[in-house]
């Protein structure tokens, strides 16, 4: 195909649509191009070119070289200069652009094509010799940066010991000398390093960059961020080089970047950072502390620094104007960037501006609400497990706070954690399960990892912008940057704030709503979920087909999940009720017992305080369905097992430590996973089940009486793996249940079902709907028992598989949808042959999962049941679903 796509000059061989082939970036610039707004002229080599690079030993396909050179023509033919020539030399900016932003790559090489010879052509032309010498010193510093591998810092440090000789206090202050000076430093500094001159010809400068921007899609960080994002590799990254324009050419130049909406709060502003006098990466670098554009914001932020409103107020408009003409013609809040090359504006790039969660919400409804988009379009927009950041903890307002310092709400959210300067270290605190505050002067994307490990990050330096900011908020990570009364001295690992030093290790508090910094931890509290979200949350629930059912057992889950929209419960483990204190002894007696009417004594012990359980949570579904599993773990779970345990209940039981050793010797499973559990238990105990039947059907009866409205208790049986085993359990339900009737006069209804945890189950699955009322489909179970992989003891080599990728994701959390999944499929399928109207739902953590939930969805499952704190991820998730 095509190799290289050209734009500029109001057309563009390109458009928004070609993402996968031109990258993002290069999409948007074709589409910019095609709408007429003012894009300097370039071209797109595409993703392609990047994916045989590494298919073909990293070689380009032959018609490439005249492809550029053509297209390179092309563009200097637009803006009248010429690649290379020593009169009037064209420059171009070499941008990586992948489908997907990607902080890990090589993000650009600005003013290339400058060498001792161009720069004087520049300098002449421009009419500015210092704006050429300052732009040549930069594009040295760039391209040896990114593209030859010369550490970023030798360049820093060789003008800063210039500046210190001088006595200058800032760049501005170096006149064209100066900077010829710097220069001279530079070239030697590279030739030191890199044992070669810096290289003069601007061909070998191109093709230098165009391979740095190909080679970095393979480099560890971009590994890192592709890994962490579920990225592939045969994905590639577009390059894109375009003619430069120049933010630095005096004061009626400038530089910045703006979004269409606060990408914070997601409020309908223009909201953005420039630079005067300054080039592209200024403001993202965090090197100089930008000035807000509108005047709104600049008082509101009380900057004394003018707006771009105040200084250019004639680009200002147009600006706004652009800005306006993206959004409507997106239909999406933009992330622009833009230079104004003496007071004409020009845009660099657009694309959907990241945001937070709380702005996606905010900002979906606006544009549902302005008509630019449909509910169901603004459903579809937000992330599911986005939700995540709004259910994060904010500072208890009414807890005290030792503020330290302030700087900018970046990434909202609270949290606490030990000091660390590191990204190493704080990845390596994390693995020992420790809590870290990622602090750095400004943060590079060689820090993605430690800002993954981090509770939050703090930075000194840099704006809203910075790419701490931008990073922390996609990773819904609390952030406060530019935090400038803070001094930071990484060698001594202190922080040094209002007076007070903290080491590494000591804890800090960041809260990223507000910018504020605290010494010690302070208490944190949960978030309401109302206005915006609610609305999104009513609009998802009008789309979808499933219902969301909560997994709890205790009234504080149940009520927490109806609070998150829960329609019912789809699993009350039951055994969890058992662990409490007063219970757990008579369990013990229970297990214990040596026959059946020993057994029968310890239970009826214990059916008061279950059926009270169950009127709770009754009581609290009012009405909504409830699934109560029978008692499913291995008996030897409730026993103690050390010797010191032993003799402590042995006591408390009354029987001697012997023979409490002995009882639990024998029931010491090798494999109890695959033991005496689930239905199992129920086969050989009936009692138990009988026990837990009776206190279900009492507390309904009892719910029934007071309310007038008896609940529809589901009765259902684990690990069931034949219809036999069901076949018995069930008999003994339905006696409990007559006899509950006759007792209490109670007019009782019921299901019983089974879940479907074992493939067994799953292929009779028609035979078992004969007993079963309904399924719920245990993938815990059904992933352990389908993949053979225990899952208790898999992490050891998960993470290795997921990484060879042998596993795409891990299955335990995402269903395996071709091999677990055909097995629900076949369950489905096979339970509605035999009962037309079974009800089908999931129980297992798939339920909580976006990606299986989809997968629920083409099965037709009538309801997905998950942790309370994931309902209303699922309840989105199931709305997009049915979408
Ligand atoms: C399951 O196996 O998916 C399930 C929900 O049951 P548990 O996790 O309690 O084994
Ligand atoms: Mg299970």
């Amino acid at each position: 195909g095509k190799l290289v796509f050209r734009f500029g000059d109001g057309k563009a061989d390109g458009e928004a649509g070609m993402k996968n082939l031109l990258g993002g970036k290069g999409a948007n610039l074709a589409e910019m191009a095609n709408l007429g707004l003012p894009v300097p002229p370039g071209f797109t080599i595409t993703t392609e070119v990047c994916t045989n690079f590494y298919k073909n030993d990293r070689t380009y396909p032959k018609a490439l070289g005249p492809d550029v050179d053509a297209a390179l023509s092309e563009v200097g033919r637009i803006v009248g200069a010429t690649f290379g020539d020593a009169g009037n030399p064209l420059l171009v900016s070499v941008r990586s652009g992948a489908r997907a932003s990607m902080p890990g790559m090589m993000d650009t090489v600005l003013n290339l094509g400058l060498n001792d010879e161009t720069v004087e052509g520049l300098a002449k032309h421009a009419k500015d010799r210092r704006f050429a010498y300052d732009s040549y010193r930069r594009f040295i510093h760039m391209y040896s940066d990114v593209v030859l591998g010369v550490e970023h810092h030798q360049f820093e440090d060789i003008l800063g010991e210039y500046k210190d000789e001088k006595a200058f206090g800032l760049d501005t202050d170096l006149t064209a000398e100066d900077w010829l000076k710097v220069i001279a430093k530079y070239k030697a500094c590279v030739e030191k390093a890199t044992g070669k001159p810096f290289p003069q010809d601007v061909k070998e400068q191109l093709w230098g960059a165009i391979g740095a921007v190909f080679q970095s899609w393979m480099s560890a960080r971009a590994n890192t961020y592709r890994r962490l994002h579920n990225i592939p590799e045969d994905w590639g990254t577009a390059v894109n080089v375009q003619a430069m324009v120049f933010g630095n050419l005096g004061d009626s130049s400038a530089t910045g970047v703006a979004f269409t909406r606060n990408p914070s709060t997601g409020t309908h502003e223009l909201y953005g950072e420039f630079l005067v006098n300054a080039q592209g990466e200024d403001v993202v670098a965090g090197i100089r502390t930008p000035q807000n554009i509108t005047e709104a914001a600049r008082i509101e932020a009380g900057s004394k620094a003018p707006s771009l409103e105040k200084l250019m107020p004639e680009t200002y408009t147009e600006l706004v104007r652009t800005f306006a003409q993206l959004e409507k013609h997106y239909r999406d809040m933009q992330d622009m960037e833009f230079t104004i090359q003496s007071g004409k504006l020009w845009m660099l790039q657009t694309r959907a501006g990241k945001r937070t969660a709380k702005a996606a919400l905010k900002i979906a409804v606006d544009l549902a609400n302005e008509g630019l988009i449909s509910r169901e379009e603004a459903v579809r927009r937000i992330d599911p497990a986005s939700l995540d950041q709004l259910l994060h903890p904010t500072l208890d307002p009414s807890a005290k706070r030792d503020i330290i310092g302030q700087g900018l709400p970046a990434s909202p959210g609270a949290a606490s954690g030990e000091i660390v300067f590191d990204s190493d270290e704080a990845e390596k605190l994390k693995e020992q399960g420790r809590n870290v505050i990622l602090v750095r002067v400004e943060t590079s994307p060689e820090d993605i990892h430690g800002m993954h490990a981090a509770e939050g990050i703090l930075t000194t330096r840099g704006g809203m912008t910075s790419h701490a900011a931008v990073v922390a908020r996609g990773m819904g990570k609390p952030c406060v940057s530019g935090a400038g009364s803070i001094r930071v001295d990484y060698r001594q690992a202190t922080l040094t704030a209002l007076g007070t030093v903290l080491k590494k290790g000591d804890i800090v508090t960041i809260d990223g709503s507000t910018g504020q910094v605290m010494k010690g931890a302070v208490p944190t509290i949960k978030p309401e979920l109302s206005g915006d979200f609610a609305i999104i949350m009513e609009w998802a629930d009008k789309a979808r087909r499933m219902k969301v059912r909560a997994n709890a057992e205790t009234p504080l889950d149940a009520r927490a999940a109806r609070d998150f929209g829960a329609e019912g419960i789809g699993l009350c483990r039951t055994e969890h009720m058992f662990f409490e204190a007063d219970r757990i002894v008579a369990m013990r007696e229970m297990i214990l017992a040596s026959d059946e009417k020993g057994r029968r004594a310890a239970l009826a012990k214990i059916l008061p305080m279950q059926r009270q359980d169950f009127i709770e949570l009754f009581e609290i579904m009012a009405g909504l369905p409830v699934t109560i599993r029978l008692l499913d773990p291995p008996l030897h779970e409730f026993l103690p097992h050390s010797e010191e345990e032993i003799a402590e209940v042995a006591a408390v039981i009354g029987v001697t430590p012997d023979v409490l050793r002995a009882r639990v010797a024998d029931l010491h499973e090798f494999n109890p996973m695959l033991g005496h559990r689930g239905v199992r238990l129920a086969v050989s105990y009936p009692e138990i089940a009988e026990m837990q039947a009776r206190a279900i059907f009492e507390a309904a009866a009892e719910v029934g009486r007071k309310t007038g409205a008896p609940p529809i208790p589901e009765v259902m049986v684990p690990l069931v793996a034949s219809k036999a085993e069901l076949d018995i359990v069930r008999d003994r339900i339905v006696a409990i249940a007559d006899e509950v009737r006759k007792e209490t006069g109670a007019k009782l209804d019921y299901l019983v079902g089974t879940m479907i945890e074992l493939p067994r189950a799953a292929l009779r699955a028609a035979e078992i709907a004969q007993t079963a009322e309904f399924f719920s489909f245990g993938t815990n179970d059904l992933t352990q028992t389908t993949f053979g992989i225990s899952r208790d003891d898999s992490a050891r080599f998960l993470g290795e598989y997921t990484a060879k990728g042998v596993f795409k994701t891990d299955p335990f959390v995402t269903l395996d949808t071709e091999g677990v999944g055909e097995l629900v499929q076949i369950a489905a399928d096979r339970g509605r042959s035999t009962r037309a109207d079974i009800k089908l739902g999931i129980c297992g953590e798939h339920g909580g999962d976006p990606a299986s939930i989809q997968f629920c969805e083409t099965v037709g499952l009538d309801y997905v049941s998950c942790s309370p704190f994931r309902v209303p991820i699922a309840r989105l998730a199931a709305a997009q679903s049915a979408l």
